[in-house]
Order: structure tokens, then sequence, then C-alpha cells
């Protein structure tokens, strides 16, 4: 007898190749973030062997890998009709335990040879299920629970229970962008989203040093840490200095669009790193309406400045919603500690919160020095690796 998980993954909309694909990125996905003994793909459904790992760990990793949308916890067993019998009714034991009243055994036969068939089995192993816990009831419609019985050649698999995973796209499927990660509650948010959605992730982070301290890379490469465990192959965070820029931002445009100047810095910068690393989109935690640089008219001025295209994934989430997600994925914690990114340090008393565009490449026309330091803030700009670790 082994522990297996089974794992399901929803197929809605997956064809030919395209499934393909997904089913080989989310199976070696599932090699390297869960990190179990094999795994083996079966009728639209895949087998994670566990081997000597703990099953509670190996259940705690497979919620990191995106694509999932539900398993069960299970055993592999020989053809051997009295283990099957123990197992089955270990299994409806804790459901029993759970209160649940109303099952159903569901048996596949993939093997033909075996003497039973699944009607067969079914009928036999519900009446031993009765039998031990007389006061189940069988019902095939509208179970609480169901036993999966799934006949091999050489084993035979039998599960019970979903656990809902975290649905969505294997990472890397949909290509690599970059996410523009402050020290804020949403971006992380924001970030975790877009990996849903199955884009593997490069962050991207300004501070202001040295009005910012280590504290705050140190509370960037936190959260980042928090994000790479969702991702196969680790997460790569960039950092830039933005000082040299919002200095010279700030002593040469009216207070109130310094805030819009700088995000369009950003955006450039963000592009040509997203360039060099072949990220297909920038990643933002924008939100509209949410502060005075998330107006529809100031995202339109900010946007215009990126080469990229921009994906805004919290757009329709309220604050609230957002704040439950952030505790929910574990980055709650370390956005709210104090340290503080470069915006803050530089932000306006009153920002316009409707920009025009043509004054603002106005403004940004007169600035002789701007495309200078960008590049300077660029080429300055440094990387952490992060493996995926958990
Ligand atoms: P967050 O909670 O993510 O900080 P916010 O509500 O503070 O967002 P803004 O300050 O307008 O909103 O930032 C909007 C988005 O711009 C952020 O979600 C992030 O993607 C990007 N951004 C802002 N500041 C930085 C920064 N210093 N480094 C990298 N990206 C940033
Ligand atoms: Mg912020």
């Amino acid at each position: 007898m082994e522990n297996v998980f089974v794992v399901r993954y929803s197929e809605i909309g997956l064809k030919g190749k395209n499934r393909e694909w997904f089913e080989k990125k989310l199976i070696d996905n599932i090699l390297r973030i869960v990190r179990p003994a094999a795994v083996n793909k079966r009728y639209g459904r895949i087998i994670v062997r566990i081997g000597r790992n703990n099953p509670d760990e190996i259940s705690e990793r497979l919620k990191y890998v995106f694509g999932i949308q539900n398993y069960s916890i299970g055993y592999s067993v020989k053809h051997d009709l009295e283990e099957l019998k123990t197992i089955v009714l270990e299994l409806a034991r804790k459901h029993v335990d759970d209160g649940l009243k109303k099952f159903k055994i569901n048996t596949q036969r993939g093997y033909k040879e075996f003497p039973l068939t699944s009607i067969d089995i079914n009928r036999q192993y519900g009446a031993y299920v009765l039998e031990a816990f007389p006061n189940l009831k069988v019902d095939v419609h509208n179970p609480d629970f169901e036993i999966g019985i799934d006949v091999r050649e050489k084993e035979i698999f039998v599960f019970s229970g979903k656990i809902q995973s975290s649905g969505g796209l294997p990472v890397g499927v949909s290509g690599r962008a970059l996410l523009l990660l402050s020290g804020g509650i949403d971006s992380p948010v924001a970030g975790w989203y877009a990996m849903r959605r199955g884009l593997e992730l490069q962050t991207l982070t300004f501070l202001s040093p040295p009005l910012t301290t280590e504290k705050s890379v140190e509370k960037v490469l936190e959260l980042g840490k928090i994000l790479s465990k969702y991702l196969p192959n680790g997460l790569r965070m960039w950092v830039v200095p933005l000082t040299d820029i919002q200095t010279y931002i700030k002593e040469n445009v009216p207070d109130e669009y310094s805030i819009i100047l700088q995000r369009r810095s950003m955006m450039r910068i963000a592009s040509m790193i997203a360039r060099r690393v072949k990220a297909k989109a920038l990643i933002t935690g924008e939100n509209l309406g949410q502060v005075a640089s998330q107006t529809i008219e100031n995202m339109a001025s900010i946007e215009a400045a990126s080469s990229l295209l921009i994906l805004r994934p919290l757009v329709g989430f309220d604050k609230v919603e957002i704040t439950k997600k952030a505790k929910e994925i574990g980055t709650f914690e370390t956005s709210i500690q104090p340290y503080i990114d470069s915006c803050v340090a530089f932000a306006p008393k009153k920002p316009a919160t409707k920009s025009n565009i043509d004054e603002i490449l106005e403004i940004e026309s007169r600035l002789d020095r701007l495309s200078d330091l960008e590049y300077a803030a660029f080429k300055s700009r440094v990387d952490y690796r992060l493996k995926n670790e958990q």
C-alpha cells in the first residue's frame, strides 16, 4: 500500500495540442513544486505518488500548483480484495466521523481482466460499508461523499474527498510577465492572480535609497518569497533606484503632476527590463479610483509611456476583497510593515486627479535629462534570484 494523491484539473476549453501542452506543463510544475516520488497521467487525472514524503506536506504544496482544481487523498493497493476492503472502510470511517450520511462507490475498471466488473465492485464494497456503518445510506445521485475505485492493470487506486486547490492554469502556459511590485497590499495580490492565469512572473521594485533603507529591500524580498512558492522555476526580482529621477522631477515639474511623471518613468524602465527578460506584459496592482494616481485619466497618461501591454488583475475588486485575498495568500502581514517604497517618499501634497496627456507630454518634453537618468537607473538595476522553496 502506498499513499497517493489523485489530482484533477479543469479540462474545459482544452483541446488537441493545447491540452497536451497544458498537461505536460502541469506535470512538470507538480514535479518542481511538490517534489513527489513520481507522477503518472491517467485519463484526465494525475496520480501523485508520494513515496516516503509526509502526506500533509505534499497536500500543502499541491495548493501552490496553479492549474489544479481539486485533489483527493488516496492509496494504491495491489489486486488484493481484502486489502481493498480495509482501505475502503478506513476512508468511509473518516467521513462517518465527520458526520456524513450518504455515500456512493464509483468504480472505474480500466483493466478488463479483473474478475469483478465495476458494477460488482460498487455493489459488493457498498455492502461492506453499509455493514460496517449501518447508519449510512447509499445515494448515487446526491452523495455526501464518494469513494473512488480505479482498477488498473498493476494496482488499484482508492480515494475519497475533494480538497479544493487554487484553480487557474499552470504557471508558464501564458508566457512571462513583469510584475511591478511595490511594498503595498495590492501588487502582490495582482501577482497572484496573474500567476493563476498561467503567467510566469519576474518582479520589479523601485526604491529611493537612501530615503528607503535595507529594510524596504528585505520587505520586498519577503513578499517575493511568498510569490516564489507558486513559481516552478523560482522568482527573479529586480530592484531599481528611482531617487535621482524623483529628485529631478520634483525640482522641475509642478508638484501636482510629479506622481504621473514618476510613474511614466517607471513604465519606461519597466518596459526596458521586460524586453530584456522577454516578458510580454507588465502587471500592476492598480485598481480604479482608489487613490489620485488611479483615476482613469491618470492611468491613461501613465500607460501611454509603456511600450508593453499592461494588465491590471485587480481592476474589478473592492479593497476589502483585495485585503481578504492578501490575508489568504499570506502577503498582508508583510505588506503592512511600515517600510516605504519609493512613491511614498516623493508623494505630492495634492496630486492632480485629471491629467491631460497633451499637457503631460508637453511638460515631459522640457525634461531634457530625463531619458539619461532613466537609462542610468536601468543600468544600476540589481537582481535577486529566489528558488522555489516552501
Ligand atoms: P499597492 O498596494 O500595490 O502599493 P497602491 O494602492 O499603493 O498599490 P499606487 O501607489 O497607485 O497604488 O500603485 C499602483 C501600482 O503601481 C502598484 O500596485 C504597483 O504595481 C505599481 N507601483 C507603485 N509603486 C511602485 C514601486 N515603488 N515599485 C514598483 N511598482 C510600483
Ligand atoms: Mg503603494
